[in-house]
């Protein structure tokens, strides 16, 4: 079998449990059921056109399939649909959200915290970046230029000014870079990216920290692809040391739909200081009647959200709940150790090499030849071979001017190379067959 189905049990059991909870009167709930099984089975044939996100074949982009409890929880909560803006849509799913994002905010480090669950990690970002901007409004947002580009882009809708600070030729922040830009005085905020979205390069915030010290602005960590690096203990050391301190940040953006097993629209911002409720609060003339508490809608800036989301991720926290050496960051290791393995592989081939080492799960590889232009021919030609052969790899642009020593010549601006998340738990056992088929697709 090739797809999960161990959480359709799961899923029955959940649903009379939850039934069994409300005395009421039947309905009478009669479908054409003919004309559903025609539409739905239509539908799954459309669904046969995609990759196999869900295989570890995918060894891609980053998709990895939820945990079977993420989505039997989610579907059990679909019947029941709540809507987590306000604790009257969501008498339950609103306390597992602030549970879980508290779980979240420990595992960073903090006991005291405001944040909830968003749509994704661009929600989330906005809302960390609307309050950058709340307070230092005449002040820059600074993001790497291996940051997301999400943060440009929220920037010109919140009309902050923005401006891009160089990275090292490992994907990281360039100190002197930013602190030149630091000593103009005009800049708000610093987005420190815990993991970038290209090559999982953790930002060096240990050294931005000791920047802050002497000219003052907040630290804002976009963490959705890499937050929850901070569970493992197979980092080298200076990333072990990025993570440590990452509790002294004024806000977090993690995705629970990226590494944390969970269906998409599920992210998720955490400010270390929970007075900046202060911003959000707004009158609202429709919803809230049942509690004196702060409602989830009264801070964040969406309105509807799936309440499934915050009990597919209770569950999951529940069976894995996000600790140090739990089974969760047991997992996670093992994508990391996949990533050096596969590293180490390229290293010492006579066809690859690395363009950087991994600091988390993502690999990055070129494919050798006499010049850039040629090599990213010869990259665009290995990918469409892999594919023929199985292996659904990604593309990366790295740029030449960052290439370490390189023995080739340059002749253009990007050398388009190979990229491989390797964030399936079962990445590390796949590793020989992965390697194998790369093998035949030179
Ligand atoms: C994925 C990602 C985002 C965007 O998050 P979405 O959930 O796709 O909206 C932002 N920053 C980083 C570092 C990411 O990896």
């Amino acid at each position: 079998m090739k797809l999960e189905r161990e959480s359709l049990n799961l899923l029955q059991k959940a649903i009379e449990k939850l039934e069994s909870g409300f005395d009421l009167p039947d309905l009478d709930q009669s479908y054409d059921s003919k004309k559903m099984e025609e539409v739905i089975l239509r539908a799954a044939e459309k669904m046969q056109d995609n990759y196999p996100y869900f295989h570890p074949l995918f060894a891609g982009q980053m998709l990895k399939p939820p945990h079977p409890i993420a989505k039997a929880a989610y579907m059990m909560a679909m019947w029941i649909n709540p809507n987590n803006h306000a604790m009257d849509g969501s008498k339950a799913s609103s306390p597992m959200e602030k549970e879980v994002v508290a779980d979240l905010a420990k595992m960073f480090g903090w006991n005291e915290h405001l944040g909830h669950l968003t749509g994704g990690g661009t929600m989330a970002n906005l809302e960390a970046l609307w309050v950058s901007g709340k307070i230092h409004p005449e002040k820059k947002i600074i993001a790497s230029d291996q940051a997301h580009y999400t943060h440009e882009r929220i920037s010109e809708v919140l009309k902050l000014n923005f401006d891009k600070v160089a990275t090292d030729h490992q994907g990281r922040i360039d100190l002197a870079a930013l602190e030149e830009k630091l000593k103009k005085g005009d800049v708000g905020t610093v987005v420190c990216t815990m993991g970038t979205t290209g090559l999982g390069a953790v930002d060096p915030l240990d050294k931005i920290l000791e920047l802050q010290t002497k000219y003052n602005f907040r630290i804002h960590a976009d963490a959705a692809y890499g937050g929850y690096f901070k569970l493992l203990t197979n980092l080298v050391e200076h990333t072990k040391n990025k993570y440590s301190v990452i509790d002294q940040v004024d806000s977090i953006v993690i995705d629970p739909h990226k590494q944390g097993l969970q269906p998409y629209g599920c992210g998720c911002v955490i400010f270390k200081n929970p007075e900046v409720a202060k911003f959000y609060i707004h009158d609202s003339p429709y919803t809230y009647f049942t509690s004196d508490e702060l409602h989830l809608g009264e801070i964040s800036l969406e309105c509807s959200r799936a309440g499934a989301s915050a009990v597919a991720l209770w569950a999951t926290h529940q069976l894995m709940p996000p600790v140090v050496n739990g089974q969760f960051a047991t997992d996670l290791e093992k994508s990391r150790s996949a990533a050096l393995k596969l590293y180490e592989k390229l290293s010492s081939n006579e066809n690859f090499f690395p363009i950087v080492k991994p600091e988390t799960d993502i690999v990055t590889w070129g494919l050798k030849g006499k010049c850039t232009s040629h090599m990213s021919e010869l990259a665009h030609a290995f990918f469409k071979k892999a594919e023929e052969n199985s292996l659904y790899l990604s593309l990366y642009k790295y740029p030449t001017s960052k290439l370490n020593n390189p023995d080739f010549d340059i002749d253009s601006e990007y050398l388009v190379c190979l990229r491989s998340s390797l964030m399936k738990p079962e990445h590390e056992d796949w590793l020989e067959e992965i390697w194998d088929r790369m093998i035949a697709s030179l």
